[in-house]
């Protein structure tokens, strides 16, 4: 029982009123239905017409012939013998016939006298029949009746009736009927599985190609082709326009990936050209800071804001290098397996040396072992960290948690700060995303001296947590504060 729901269930799930399988093996099935029961039915009425018509035919020749019968039998005979004998000869064991005179029953055929039928009490008192033969129920009998004065001769003998009973008829047909709608049903239901399975062939092909371009990346745009030789013209035409399509699309893709890559190496140069001078005059503004004995006030500070600016560009240009030769796939990982408390531990204090705040850690006993690459792990926590530090006020804790489930060792680092708006979560990652431009150009300081608010440092960190075989997530709600998930391979 609980398997048949079951089967139901899943048949009920797999039915989809809105797919082209259902509406046409539905509307295919309609027209059948209407056409097969319409003939059934329409077969069924004029068998039924026959029966009834032949019935009322000989029941009219029968009231026809009988007065002259009478006329002819009394010629001999007295009227009542003549009139009993004229019913007699008429009568068949199906063909009732009776003459009534001012309510009295003036002759009547055997049968009825025998009451074979079982009906002869209630047919007699029988007084409104019809003069035209119609069919009438009388206890469980189908009878064909009518009923028209009787004239002999010019004299009028009483109201001649007549009643075929035509029960054994009726429900011979009304099995014939039966067994025609059952055999409809079947011839049905056949048709409709059928209807079901041709209509389901049909549309396989466009099932095939939907999973085809349902699989399709944007890697494969160009070796992807839909081959479908045994489909309809119309799916096989759908099915170039496809082709062609994919074509297009693939030409545009690689030019986009031509340009990108040429953007990319546009930064990765001008970044790599950039820094080499900036370094050099960042050294020379330290040294000149450093020996000048007979710098004015203002020309210190004037050098000091010079250089602090070129530190921090040349730490932009180094995380555009980064980005630029991880996206380039030229970044090198030396993973190895690390306990990873004590790495994480390690990274924390490191933090803790240019923060005066609290950064806590939330770490098991046991080991937890990682296969990673330890500095990049650094500066994805340091990144972390510098934000969680940045985006929270003095007072709030920083927590760093480590835990293990099944095989996935993760890493959160969680703020109770501002918090980041739901639709803000998915494209922090991006480069150069910044929630809130106006204020994020205000937190521009980093607290363990990262370059900072050019909202790059989320997108390094992804692709560093990437190129680990890692996964970084984040949850956050305004005003409540941030959890960063760094989930990493365990061993
Ligand atoms: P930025 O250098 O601007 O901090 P990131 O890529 O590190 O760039 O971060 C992108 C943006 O995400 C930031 O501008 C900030 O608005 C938001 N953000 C990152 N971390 C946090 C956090 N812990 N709390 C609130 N907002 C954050």
């Amino acid at each position: 029982m609980a398997d048949l729901l079951g089967a139901i269930n899943q048949l009920r799930k797999r039915i989809d009123p809105l797919s082209l399988q259902f509406r046409l093996t539905v509307g295919i099935t309609a027209v059948s239905v209407l056409g097969l029961g319409s003939l059934a039915a329409w077969t069924s009425w004029q068998m039924y017409q026959i029966l009834v018509n032949s019935h009322k035919e000989s029941i009219v020749y029968v009231a026809a012939r009988l007065p002259r019968d009478v006329a002819l039998y009394s010629e001999m005979l007295p009227l009542e013998v003549g009139l009993q004998k004229a019913i007699d000869n008429r009568s068949t064991p199906n063909l009732l016939i009776w003459v009534k005179r001012d309510g009295t029953v003036l002759a009547k055929s055997e049968t009825l006298k025998a009451d074979t039928h079982g009906i002869t009490a209630q047919l007699i008192t029988q007084s409104d029949l019809p003069s035209k033969p119609e069919v009438r129920e009388i206890s469980d009998h189908y009878l064909v009746l009518c009923s028209k004065p009787l004239n002999v001769r010019g004299r009028m003998v009483g109201q001649l009736y007549i009643a075929q009973d035509i029960t054994k008829d009726e429900t011979m047909l009304i099995d014939l009927v039966r067994s025609l709608s059952i055999v409809s049903i079947l011839v049905i239901s056949v048709i409709t599985l059928a209807i079901a399975l041709y209509v389901q062939r049909s549309l396989q092909p466009l099932w095939t190609m939907s999973q085809t371009v349902k699989a399709v990346s944007a890697k494969d745009l160009g070796q992807t082709r839909l081959q479908l030789t045994q489909a309809p013209s119309e799916v096989r035409e759908l099915a170039q326009t496809f082709n062609m399509m994919l074509s297009r699309l693939s030409e545009a893709w690689e030019q986009q990936q031509q340009a990108w890559e040429q953007q990319r190496q546009f930064v990765g140069n001008v970044s790599h050209e950039l820094r080499t001078p900036l370094t050099i005059v960042h050294g020379y503004l330290q040294s000149t800071l450093r020996r000048a004995t007979n710098l004015t006030e203002p020309q210190r500070e004037a050098l000091e804001i010079a250089a602090a600016e070129a530190s921090r560009t040349i730490r932009l240009l180094q995380d555009l290098l980064d980005l630029a030769r991880a996206e380039s796939g030229t970044m090198q990982f030396r993973l190895e397996s690390l306990v990873l408390n004590d790495l994480v531990l390690e990274i924390i204090g490191m933090a803790q040396q240019f923060s005066s705040r609290t950064i806590a850690l939330e770490a098991p006993s046991v080991p937890i072992m990682g296969r990673v690459d330890s500095n990049r792990l650094r500066q994805v926590l340091l990144n972390l960290i510098d934000n969680a530090l940045k985006y929270s006020d003095p007072g709030q804790p920083v927590t760093v948690k480590l835990d293990q489930i099944g095989k996935d060792a993760t890493i959160q680092v969680c703020d109770r700060g501002r918090g980041i708006p739901l639709q803000h979560q998915a494209r922090v990652f991006e480069r150069f995303y910044r929630v809130d431009e106006a204020r994020a150009r205000s937190t521009t300081d980093s607290s363990l001296g990262l370059s900072g608010s050019y909202g790059l440092g989320l997108a390094i960190v992804k692709t560093l947590v990437e190129g680990m075989s890692g996964s970084i997530t984040v949850r956050s709600k305004g005003g409540e504060g941030s959890i960063f998930t760094i989930t990493l391979p365990a061993y």
